[in-house]
């Protein structure tokens, strides 16, 4: 693998979240090596266990490489020809709100300005919405609601110098890692700072914090409608700012205070009063606040509402605009941001432009030229499939992104897309569980074959730049998109050749008829209008810049809104009266425990980059579902068992893991696994398609289910130099480690003879070696070829099964040693082998939580530093910390040297 240019070191963005770090890539005679890019304002050198592993993603294995027609290769031409007939036969019969775009946060702003256009200015529908709905488009409304227009008050180094971070809904040391690196780090330079966090479950993210509020699932409306009424009780409001800079504030207030005082929020809360009264004591005291909110308010059935209670706060104390304050939404996906801008949600017209002004509609068809520009929203995400199930929709086009997957109720979503007329899926995985829905599939450029831009949680804009040649025949999503609408008639509106042309149309609509200064007559917040004269050059080396970038900001903006001036016709911002309602479906008898979902640290949406990737498997090698001890006790579950979870929706397997970091009757259970990875454990065939009425966005946070044990007739495990598949298994989680996969299986019939099933399931010609206690109906075996393992089988009526790291690292050996293949089927290593080094904590160096644990104890080891300097564990991208300090609390006082 050549990077194109090697001269040099490339710049570019991570394609994983919201963070947007630059990376800064190289090739050496080792290979390709990628690093933190030390210049890149969102990260400053620093990457996370994802990041870090990027290098590892880039081979072309299990990449979509051709054109394909029902199965069968075919030419670039025959595909996009079959895709704009088809699209343009049912527009032509149907109307145009009978064709559907899906598309996805990871495209690259030109993908999605070109995608916008085609939809909403050629086809004449607004049928074009985004996953990002499932992320983010509930701050979207809120902050319309609020300021007039979607824009993210703060920057970056605003959490770094607040003195208070609050910190809700977000497992931030998971799902925003660098971000969370620097908020620990400043924390760690100034101890004075404090850190709430307010989630229902105790994360990685409370190893900073000073105060954990473990409130209720659906609560924090509640909270911050009490924090807004304790704050005016007090006094410690900012009421003349308010009188100058905000409308609504005495609605607002009235239903703040319809909540209560402190010990009425507690209750409704679930968490003690005096946890309630320390913060809001600190909040009230503390000038520089900066509330950080993500998915656990935006995934939520009154998820807007919440977000307004959030914003209300900080406009009633003034907190925003100034350095080290304000209200943050943090977005999940790497260009969820440059969704909002071109228009990818199907509320949203194009450059921050809506459908409800008459103006802009107009406005956008006259920069367009558009024939058919679409005049009323088209269907959110929810709405759009289950439109595509009922026969409205004939046609859709999916562009980057995994629905059958990742919405809610994703066993209709997956029937839907098998009863439609007309599926296309562009992505660059051959194998995910929405290309098995394809009619046509078309190959799309991965990252590091991608030219364009990205933008961050903090509205800076970054250069995306292709790295390597395209895989295959693959192409980028901007030249499939145009090329297809070149063929449905629209040549000349489509004719680009190059990424840097989309950007420069892209910035000279959101500066077209756009007033710098909107106090003077403009009204558009997003106005990269300075932009929209780069050269192809400038556009090549452009720099991370935060919009809006304009005659006014040339250099780019940031932090919005210093001036007390909101995007509204009166320049007043907007508190927002909210009556804080609980989740839309309660628990009953039935469904007795409330369902969570949610990111882990190593893997990143539906595993189809990170599940390459052996050291990012190796943290969590399957689905699992965490239950709180009681709550385990009284479902009899067992840690380390299989559970079976049931919703009204469907159900799942997943391996139970028994934590108090659960709140009692709430169960956690992350969002990557699928199909590709693990039988019978989509977790959002369990979620309800029910959504806020305001943003659409699915309330992925709370779902009631109930969970049992799953006992199958055996359990097993088997380790294998090639992907297996496994007959008779109703559970089988599959990830990938270092020169072999690893299946951890169940099945309900027990196959007839387990000889024939092992060798069988393995199909190679090697020397079998088996073990069999046929009383205690366990079978063990291992295939071998020339002395070198190519698979073991442990199989048996329970799970008690032997550990497997030392029967994994024997694939990296080219012969067994008569020592290891006499331990093999007994899993004993010989004296002196690595033994079981327990789960991986440490990624960047492989470093298990056992040796961890071991040499706390041998070696006196007593702090984060101490083990890094022993291990190395901790010391690269620091994603592990937080999981270290809680071994080393665990293991705290057992040092034995
Ligand atoms: Fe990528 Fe990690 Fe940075 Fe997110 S925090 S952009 S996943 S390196």
């Amino acid at each position: 693998m050549q990077l194109l240019d090697s001269s040099q070191p490339l710049r570019s963005t991570c394609p994983y979240c919201g963070v947007g770090c630059g990376v800064a890539v190289n090739q050496d005679a080792a290979g390709i090596q990628l690093v933190g890019d030390p210049w890149h304002p969102a990260n400053f050198g620093r990457l996370c266990s994802k990041g870090s592993a990027l290098a590892e993603t880039l081979e072309h294995d299990g990449r979509l490489l051709h054109p394909l027609v029902d199965g069968q290769r075919t030419s670039w031409d025959e595909a996009l020809e079959r895709v704009a007939d088809g699209f343009s036969q049912i527009v032509a019969a149907y109307g145009p709100d009978a064709v559907a775009f899906y598309v996805s946060g990871q495209i690259l702003t030109e993908d999605y300005y070109v995608a916008n256009k085609l939809m909403k200015g050629f086809i004449g529908s607004a049928n074009i919405d985004t996953n990002s709905r499932l992320c983010m488009s509930t701050a979207v409304a809120a902050h319309k609601r609020a300021f007039g227009a979607d824009a993210v008050p703060v920057c970056y180094e605003d959490i770094e110098q607040a003195d208070l971070v609050v910190i809700v809904g977000s497992n931030y040391a998971w799902a925003h890692p660098v971000l969370y690196q620097r908020l620990a780090a400043a924390k760690k330079s100034r101890p004075d700072m404090q850190v709430v966090v307010v989630d229902p479950r105790r994360t990685a993210t409370c190893d900073i914090a000073d105060l954990h509020l473990a409130i209720a699932p659906g609560a924090d409306a509640y909270l911050f409608n009490g924090l807004l009424h304790h704050l005016r009780r007090e006094d410690a409001l900012a009421l003349s700012y308010v009188e100058q800079h905000v409308e609504g504030f005495a609605t607002a207030f009235e239903a703040a205070r319809a909540v209560g005082s402190i010990p009425k929020v507690a209750q409704v809360c679930g968490v003690p009063e005096s946890q309630v009264g320390e913060f809001f004591r600190m909040f009230a005291r503390t000038e520089r606040t900066v509330t950080i909110f993500s998915q656990g308010i935006n995934q939520s059935s009154s998820g807007v509402d919440k977000a307004n209670a959030i914003i209300n706060v900080h406009l009633a104390t003034g907190r925003i605009g100034k350095p080290g304050m304000g209200p943050f939404s943090v977005t999940g996906q790497p260009n969820a941001m440059g969704g909002r801008e071109v228009g990818g949600l199907a509320n949203q017209l194009a450059a921050h432009m809506d459908f409800s002004d008459a103006e802009n509609i107009e406005l956008v068809k006259r920069f367009w030229n558009a024939p058919n520009i679409a005049r009323q929203p088209g269907l959110k995400a929810v709405d759009m499939f289950q439109a595509i199930g009922s026969g409205r929709i004939k046609a859709v086009w999916i562009i980057g992104t995994n629905p059958a997957v990742s919405l809610p109720d994703a066993d209709k979503v997956r029937a839907a897309l098998m009863a439609c007329e007309l599926v296309v899926v562009s992505d660059c995985v051959r194998h995910t569980d929405t290309t098995a829905c394809a009619d046509i599939l078309l190959p799309a450029a991965g990252w590091g074959e991608k030219d364009g831009t990205v933008t961050n949680s903090e509205r800076r804009i970054s250069r995306q730049r292709a790295l390597l040649p395209a895989a295959g025949e693959a192409r980028p999503d901007w030249w499939i998109i145009s090329q297809v609408a070149q063929r449905m008639g629209y040549a000349e509106a489509f004719d680009y050749t190059k990424p840097a042309q989309i950007f420069r149309e892209h910035a000279r609509l959101s500066g077209f008829e756009n007033v710098p200064d909107f106090r003077s007559g403009g009204q558009r917040a997003f106005d990269i209008g300075a932009l929209a004269a780069l050269s192809d050059a400038e556009y090549e080396a452009l720099q991370p810049v935060q919009w809006p970038v304009n005659s006014a900001s040339p250099q780019g903006t940031q932090r919005l809104f210093a001036d007390g001036q909101f995007y509204t016709p009166n320049g007043k911002a907007r508190m927002i009266a909210v009556a804080p309602r609980l989740p839309a479906v309660v628990t009953d008898s039935d469904f007795p425990l409330v369902l969570n979902t949610g990111r882990i640290r190593d893997q990143w949406h539906t595993m189809t980059r990170t599940g390459k990737v052996p050291r990012l498997s190796a943290h969590s090698y399957e689905p699992y579902v965490q239950v709180q001890a009681e709550d385990a006790q009284r479902y009899r579950l067992q840690d380390g068992g299989l559970a079976r979870l049931t919703s009204r929706h469907g159900s799942m397997l997943a391996r139970v893991q028994v934590s108090d970091d659960q709140r009692p009757g709430s169960v956690f259970v992350p969002m990557h696994w699928n199909d590709a990875f693990a039988k019978a454990a989509r977790v959002d065939a369990l979620v309800a398609p029910i959504t806020d009425p305001i943003s659409g966005q699915p309330e992925s946070k709370h779902t009631p289910v109930r969970v049992a044990p799953y006992r199958p007739a055996w359990q097993g495990f088997v380790l294998s130099r090639k992907r297996l598949e496994l007959p008779d298994t109703s559970y089988c989680a599959c990830s990938r480690g270092t020169g072999y996969w690893r299946h951890e299986i169940a099945g309900e019939m027990l196959p007839g003879e387990w000889r024939d099933w092992v060798q069988g399931a393995e199909n190679d010609a090697g020397e079998w070696i088996e073990y069999r206690d046929a009383a205690m109906g366990r079978y063990r075996a291992a295939c071998l070829q020339d002395g070198r393992l190519e698979a073991v089988f442990f199989l048996a009526p329970d799970q008690r099964l032997p550990e497997r790291e030392w029967l994994s690292s024997l694939f990296g050996q080219a012969i067994l040693q008569p020592a290891e293949l006499a331990g093999l089927l007994s899993a004993r290593p010989p004296l002196g082998a690595v033994s079981d080094t327990g789960r991986i904590v440490c990624a960047c160096f492989s470093v298990g939580a056992k040796t961890i644990a071991n040499a706390i104890q041998t070696q006196g080891l007593g702090s984060v530093e101490a083990v890094g300097a022993c291990l190395k564990a901790g010391t690269n991208c620091g994603s592990c910390v937080p999981e270290i300090r809680r071994i080393l609390e665990k293991h705290a006082g057992e040092q034995c040297a």
